[in-house]
């Protein structure tokens, strides 16, 4: 009877089980742990991880470390991942068209159409005419509402801006409502006698009108060439409660593609390049046009350059290499976008630019691991070897899962890589690493929402919403409702929280839980589904992932609440049967790796 022990060392976590294997073969696992990784995996910073996760196992089985016989580490796929952006488009406003602005209480509820006029000169507007009227801070909210009930009688005032927040306390003193949008800081610049339109929606909506090209269009007078140009304007309104567009005759708002470099795709036979600008898609194309990829590069003195070159350089610093020895081996790059400052305009805007997001993978040092199982061994006195390939294992540790068998295919979907590998009857095993995965959908959620708090982003991206609708009720984000015979935290009220094991965590963001679960999803689909179908056609032995019939979903990003449905789903659309694993049918999607290291040693 030998015990051993398997050890994994991920990007993210470290984890190992412990069996006992018999003369006959047989093995009896005994305990598994999981603890954080300690520094970048590969290097000999895991040491302190590792053996806090072995000592944890070896407690959980009720044994010494002196019995047990051998302990296998894995030979942790040679890659890392890390993420960057790049924005690729700027909003720019020239002269004074006023766009996007979002204060917090506007008043009133409708769309006011007329030409922009000062409230110190409505004496000279024509009778009858339609207007808008501009207040600055001078001006009390008491003085401006009995202003325009005075004109209302002989001119049509169709909506106010202001530059106080008095938006709601005015309206409230009207006798013929209208919208009127406040807290604009640089109301002096608002042309005068220009056409504009001002829109304000219901609390808890958003404007529809001036976020709709055919809107603008139509409140203007627009023809389909000046109609093409405004979809800018509309773009940027989208998911505002109110908006004010303004009809300047040289005003206008561009939006600009920002020349962000070139990627260089090096592979085998030949080299690829494409502009960062084009997006997302075009860069995946190129990485799918070159078979194997020797390496990635940046086009020199462009943001892309310094992009690539920074993730190089981490990389090297982090596992004591020279940057130019370092080669990227995948690249995943997403559509995404990031809520920016508006250049030139009135009110603090706010856009969302699009950008790229990029998630690189590295090959690092394999000699590394050796390095860890020598320290290792020399800390616990227990001889300790680099096993098996990393995916190789992960389909051992899967095969454990009840009601599977050969041939069959693994996604493991950690922090940093996406892998896959599948093994044949004959257990003959192909693999697959892929740059993107938990980290990357961090950081897309993280950067969408302009959270600046990695640590908020995990956990969004983690557990389930719910908005907060009384001191005694939440309304779940699948539209269940929950009582509580205790009151809430009257912080908490009427605010989205993160349902984090029974907490509520508050959001303290605009943005509605509809959008946070929008970007959520739309986060996990771009990274994970994605990267499926990329890993599966890596693995598949036919030019078709039609061919592969079961595939188990295993690593920590399988714990997830919706990841593997989004996967699942898609799967299911190529006629493959697709879910998570269930390592030993007791350990869920974790463990594979280390069951695998176990189960394959042939050194005792
Ligand atoms: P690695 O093998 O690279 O160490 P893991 O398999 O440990 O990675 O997976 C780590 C990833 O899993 C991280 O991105 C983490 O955010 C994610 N993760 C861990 N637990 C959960 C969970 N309960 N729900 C969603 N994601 C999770
Ligand atoms: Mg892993």
């Amino acid at each position: 009877m030998k015990i051993l022990a398997g050890i994994d060392i991920g990007n993210a976590s470290t984890e190992v089980a412990i069996g006992k294997k018999d003369e006959t073969g047989n093995v009896v696992f005994l305990s598994s742990s999981l603890v954080p990784t300690t520094g970048i995996k590969g290097t000999k910073e895991n040491i302190h991880g590792i053996y806090n996760a072995f000592k944890k196992a070896i407690d959980k089985a009720r044994i010494d470390i002196h019995q047990v016989d051998l302990v296998r580490i894995n030979e942790a796929a040679p890659v890392i991942g890390d993420v960057a952006m790049e924005t690729i488009t700027e909003t720019i406003i020239t002269e004074s068209t006023m766009i996007g602005h979002n204060p917090s209480t506007p008043g009133g509820i409708g769309i006011g159409v007329g030409k922009t006029v000062n409230i110190t000169d409505l004496n000279s507007v024509k009778e009858g005419e339609d207007v808008i009227v501009l207040c600055d801070s001078a001006y009390s909210f008491e003085v401006i509402a009995k202003t325009i009930n005075n004109y209302n009688e002989r001119i049509n005032i169709n909506a106010a801006i202001l530059q106080k927040d008095d938006g709601v306390l005015v309206v409230n003193r009207l006798e013929k409502k209208i919208p009127i949008v406040d807290e604009v800081e640089f109301i002096d610049k608002v042309p005068l006698g220009m056409m504009a339109a001002v829109e304000v929606s219901e609390p808890g909506s958003v404007v529809d009108k001036l976020s709709n090209p055919y809107g603008i269009a139509t409140y203007f007078g627009l023809d389909a060439e000046d109609t093409k140009k405004v979809v800018p304007i509309a773009r940027a309104l989208i998911g505002n409660r109110s908006a004010v567009v303004i009809k300047t005759p040289a005003g206008d708002v561009k939006e600009r593609r920002i020349p962000a470099g070139k990627v260089i795709i090096s592979g085998m036979r030949k080299e690829v390049e494409v502009p960062v600008e084009k997006g997302a898609e075009e860069i995946m194309k190129g990485i799918k046009s070159v078979s194997f990829i020797k390496d990635v590069k940046g086009e020199k003195g462009t943001n892309a350059g310094g992009m690539l070159e920074r993730v190089k350089i981490v990389m090297a610093q982090l596992t004591n290499q020279d940057p130019k020895n370092i080669t990227i081996s995948d690249l995943l790059a997403v559509d995404t976008f990031i809520p920016q400052k508006v250049v030139g305009g009135l009110a603090g805007e706010f856009s969302q630019e699009n950008a790229v997001g990029i998630a690189a993978m590295v090959k690092s040092d394999k000699l590394q691991m050796e390095n860890i199982a020598k320290i290792l061994s020399e800390k616990i006195g227990v001889k300790v070897v680099v096993g098996g390939v990393e995916a190789d294992m992960a389909i051992m540790g899967a095969l454990t899962t009840p009601g599977t068998k050969k041939p069959l295919a693994i996604i493991d979907m950690g922090a940093g890589s996406t892998d896959a590998s599948i093994m044949k009857t004959d257990g003959q095993v192909t693999s697959i690493h892929l740059a993107g995965a938990g980290n990357m959908v961090t950081m897309l959620i993280n950067t969408e929402l302009g959270l600046d708090d990695k640590d908020l982003a995990e956990d969004i991206k983690k557990y389930p919403l719910a908005k907060v609708e009384s001191l005694f009720h939440i309304r779940h984000e699948n539209g269940t409702v929950e009582f509580f015979d205790n009151q809430l935290s009257p912080d908490i009220l009427f605010k989205v929280v993160i349902v984090k094991e029974g907490e509520f965590v508050p959001l303290n963001k605009e943005d509605s839980l509809e959008r946070i679960k929008n970007i959520r999803r739309d986060a996990k689909k771009k990274v994970f589904v994605n990267n499926a179908i990329r890993a599966l056609e890596g693995v598949s032995p036919t030019d078709n992932i039609r061919g592969i019939e079961f595939v188990v979903l295993v690593g920590g990003s399988a714990l997830d609440f919706e990841i593997p449905q989004l996967v699942t789903d898609e799967l299911s659309k190529y006629g493959i049967v697709a879910g998570k694993a269930n390592i030993r049918g007791i350990e869920g999607p974790r463990n594979a790796v280390a069951t695998g290291l176990v189960l394959s040693s042939e050194e005792l």
